[in-house]
């Protein structure tokens, strides 16, 4: 039989983080014509790391991004919770060998550059897409967007979406701010489809879903509405040190987790474990953000770090010392520089057509914002853009078998939309319980440790986390 042409679409994505980049491997593979544009003058990570769980390191290793990444990763032996006060160890769940025999593949820790530049690498050697730079999303024009909006129906026809050029600041002469100035161009194009992978100040999610995000203030404890992304109080301070700056004592080969009243540390070796990747957490109560609220618009424009002068740093960490353990002091006392990271949240997707409008997707942090307590914001990207290329790789396949005709691009995005909204709710659900339990003091923390004490290694073992393998159908 002769084979069917695949329909090649041009789709564009905004934002070239972990979750673009994957659409960009995913969409290319599927033939798609890709155009990835993004605001920043260079493509990079943050310097911090990633933890990366097998139910994620199946699609890499699909994609033929598993060696580049093993090669900079790290693989280690075991996750292993301690009380944050008394320092005692309270479970131990075995990965390496142990997680490659149950689930068909390791769990690995990463510094994000080097995940972003493995991905990267692949996009560029299969021709995956084209990248632009300095490019930033401004507005999606839709010949039935309005009706869209108002009617929810489907619409179909190309997407006019105009971009403005940017220029980071911060690789002009002369200044030393961070910011990233307009310049005064201006540029239309016309795509079949789009898919915002722009992060948790998305844009793309703003436009589509009628500008609830600007009316919305983000303040401590405010209950999330659908779709609707807040500060949740809670702020990460990360670092990365070199294992052999620190004391042999405190060097580790394992993910470590200290859980303590309104904080929680977790530590974990990445570059083949030569550096340290450390994060406290800490609540209000113990960050100072207790009595503060912060506007969404001044959280967006710190784009992730917190510019938080170094006395307020070092107080807010030294807050923690006298209760905790000498091990937690000690690491806290060993580590100099620390980033600041405001932490979001968003209520868990309650419907598909939260991920999808017509020709528009979200994807990644976009689509599903959630606080980092399960480790698995940049695998649900990860895991969306591969479910997103196998039904454009599908799409004809699937058609043609039972009509005869091409499906449209609508329907294929709908189908995405329909196939992981509820996995990506339940993360974040797990997630946002998590906040609780972590940081919990009293009867519940009571509860949590003797829980973790008889059935550690069962409770810290998420088979339905671990054991998602959509590229088993493949
Ligand atoms: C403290 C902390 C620890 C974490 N640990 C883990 C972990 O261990 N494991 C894990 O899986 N996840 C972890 N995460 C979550 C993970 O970092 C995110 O889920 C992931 O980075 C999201 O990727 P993304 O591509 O969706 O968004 P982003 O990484 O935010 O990328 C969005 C991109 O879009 C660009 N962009 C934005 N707006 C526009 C526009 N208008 N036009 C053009 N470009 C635009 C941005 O510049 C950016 O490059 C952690 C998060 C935090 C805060």
């Amino acid at each position: 039989m002769p084979e069917l042409a695949r329909p090649q679409s041009k789709l564009l994505i905004v934002g070239a983080g972990i979750g673009g980049l994957s659409a960009a491997i995913a969409l290319g593979r599927a033939h798609q014509n890709v155009t990835i544009i993004e605001q920043s003058a260079q493509l990079g990570e943050v310097g911090a790391g990633v933890q990366l769980g097998p139910n994620v390191n199946h699609v890499l290793k699909h994609w033929g991004v598993d060696k580049a990444l093993e090669a900079l990763a790290f693989e280690p032996e075991a996750v292993e919770v301690h009380h944050a006060l008394s320092g005692k160890q309270l479970a131990r769940l075995p990965l390496a060998e142990s997680f490659r025999r149950r689930y068909g593949a390791p769990y690995l820790t990463a510094h994000r550059a080097d995940l972003h530049a493995a991905l990267l690498a692949a996009v560029r050697a299969g021709g995956c897409a084209d990248i632009r730079l300095n490019q930033r999303l401004q507005s999606i024009q839709l010949e039935s967007f309005k009706a869209l909006q108002e009617e929810g129906i489907k619409a179909s026809g190309t997407l006019t979406v105009s971009t403005e050029s940017t220029i980071d600041s911060k690789t002009t002469a002369n200044t030393q701010t961070s910011e990233t100035q307009v310049l005064d161009q201006q540029s239309c194009e016309h795509y079949s489809a789009l898919v915002g992978a722009d992060g948790v100040w998305s844009k793309v999610r703003d436009l589509i879903f009628s500008g609830q995000q600007s009316a919305l203030k983000a303040q401590v404890n405010t209950k999330a509405g659908i779709n609707s992304v807040v500060f949740s109080g809670d702020l990460a301070y990360r670092s990365l040190v070199l294992q052999k700056m620190l004391p042999a004592h405190l060097r580790l080969k394992t993910v470590k987790v200290w859980l303590g009243p309104d904080m929680h540390l977790v530590q974990y070796p990445v570059r083949g474990g030569e550096w340290l990747n450390s994060v406290l957490f800490l609540s209000p109560r113990l960050n100072g953000m207790a009595n503060k609220s912060l506007s969404m618009d001044v959280l967006s424009a710190l784009d992730w770090t917190i510019n938080m002068s170094q006395e307020d740093k070092a107080a807010n960490i030294q807050s923690i010392l006298p209760s905790t353990c000498s091990k937690v002091q000690d690491t806290v006392r060993a580590i100099e520089a620390w980033s600041v990271w405001p932490l979001m949240k968003s209520n868990p997707l309650t419907h598909s057509s939260q991920m999808v409008r017509g020709s528009i997707a979200l994807l990644g942090d976009a689509a599903h914002p959630m606080l980092p307590y399960l480790a698995q914001g940049a695998g649900m990207a990860i895991e969306d853009a591969f479910e997103l290329g196998e039904l454009f790789n599908n799409a004809n396949y699937n058609s043609s078998k039972q009509h005869g005709l091409v499906e449209s691009i609508e329907t294929t995005l709908q189908r995405y939309a329909t196939n992981r909204w509820k996995r990506c709710a339940s993360v974040q659900s797990r997630a946002l319980q998590n906040a609780h339990i972590f940081h919990a003091s009293g009867a519940l923390a009571w509860a949590r440790d003797r829980s973790l004490e008889l059935l550690g290694d069962k409770i810290l073992d998420m088979p339905w986390l671990y054991g998602y393998q959509r590229t088993q159908s493949c």
